[in-house]
């Protein structure tokens, strides 16, 4: 089976089946495409998609369908065929065809708002600042970069273009973890102690990329991992002092040649909560839960496209199932079209924090060592 149908299978079994479905969700007829070729709505953003790849296409496409501020004007791929398809399916203009040798000529072109970088994580750092360079502002894709050094050039470059640098983090938009984040840094469960938090699947294809440094910068850590360190810095709204970290054993050494198969670690926070992470090519884990002096918040699925489920000491949780993406998008426009910025808690610098402490976990997980980050 090709990974990328093993993995939505993996998220679509945690979500309980909804998480794709959502594709085939009608799509209110002001917002569908027309016949003829799409007319530019100057209340919409244009969004170029750079990447056709599994989450372009059956995640941002598909969101871009639903959105009422933005829409899809424009593609970058590197293969005809997809092109064509494409093409037809959101009859899109010739000239909003791209490939990645003439992708710097999209600068010329005015149905283009932002640009959404969906590449291999070590392409991330060219096109964000190709596309930076440009004039355009940037969404790009998570993990930032492959290093932090990376992630502080793409910064630099959005800074000096004076354009809006923003990162897919799409559980900031997510009405469970919305919640959870109110409850924890509202106090309503009291000071957070420790928060335990995993995410893994078992990947697919030995052959993808995710399984190359070169290109993915690391293992699971930095494909889904990432999603845990996150929600540690959410759910605390700290920063963490300090980590320690330990690979796990691997299993299977032909296909883990070049990454990690497992990694654990350890935050410690100021407030003096710790947040024990796991994530891991090899085992079929989503979970956060968050202890506190007055109460707990248990999510599971947590991160994955949803239903996201959870409950508190004081019941279910009972929040609105949405389509991360739609509703990342939208939130995302809205505030560009009313502040002409994207919103703080996803810029350049949040993804920057999140590569620094990556970084660090390698860094610890190689030397045995407690590694600083202040
Ligand atoms: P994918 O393999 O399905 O797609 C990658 C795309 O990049 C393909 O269209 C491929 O043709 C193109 N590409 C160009 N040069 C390439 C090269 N040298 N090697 C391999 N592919 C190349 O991957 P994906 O799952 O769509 O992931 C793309 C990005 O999106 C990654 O950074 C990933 O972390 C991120 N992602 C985010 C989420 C999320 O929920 N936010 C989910 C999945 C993926």
């Amino acid at each position: 089976m090709p990974y990328n149908q093993s993995r939505r299978d993996f998220l679509q079994k945690l979500s309980g089946g909804l998480g794709v479905t959502i594709a085939s969700l009608t799509v209110p007829a002001a917002m569908a495409t027309s016949a003829t070729s799409r007319v530019r709505d100057t209340k919409k953003l244009g969004v170029a998609l750079v990447g056709l790849g599994s989450y372009a296409k059956n995640q941002l496409a598909v969101a871009l369908e639903k959105t009422s501020n933005c829409y899809l004007a424009a593609i970058v791929t590197g293969t005809p065929a997809k092109a064509e398809e494409w093409s037809k399916k959101y009859n899109l203009d010739k000239k909003n065809i791209y490939n990645y040798q003439n992708f710097d000529e999209i600068a010329k072109n005015k149905d283009v708002d932002i640009v959404y970088v969906v590449l291999p994580n070590s392409m991330h750092r060219e096109y964000v600042i190709r596309a930076a360079k440009a004039g355009k502002h940037v969404m790009c894709e998570k993990p930032m970069s492959t290093s932090v050094k990376d992630a502080q050039d793409m910064i630099k470059a959005c800074q000096d273009a004076g354009v809006q640098l923003g990162i897919g983090y799409r559980m900031h938009f997510e009405p469970f973890t919305k919640e959870a984040i109110r409850l924890s840094r509202e106090k309503i469960i009291g000071d957070v102690r420790f928060l335990q938090t995993n995410f893994g699947f078992t990947i697919g294809d030995p052959n993808q990329w995710r399984l190359k440094k070169a290109l993915a910068g690391g293992g699971p850590l930095m494909d889904v991992g990432i999603y845990c360190v996150q929600a540690s810095r959410y759910i605390t709204g700290e920063e963490p002092l300090s980590v320690t970290a330990q690979y796990g054993p691997i299993t299977d050494k032909d296909v883990f040649k070049d990454v990690e198969q497992s990694l654990s670690w350890q935050l410690l926070f100021p407030g003096n909560a710790t947040a024990n992470g796991f994530t891991s090519y090899r085992s079929n884990i989503e979970q956060l839960y968050v202890s506190a002096t007055k109460g707990w918040i248990q999510m599971g699925p947590a991160y994955s496209y949803g239903p996201i489920k959870g409950s508190t000491n004081a019941g279910p949780m009972n929040q609105p199932v949405v389509h991360h993406q739609t509703v990342m998008l939208e939130e995302i426009c809205k505030s560009f079209l009313e502040t002409k910025k994207f919103p703080a808690h996803i810029t350049g610098e949040e993804g920057l924090r999140d590569m620094k402490i990556l970084m660090s976990i390698y860094e610890a997980a190689d030397t045995g060592k407690k590694i600083s980050l202040v």
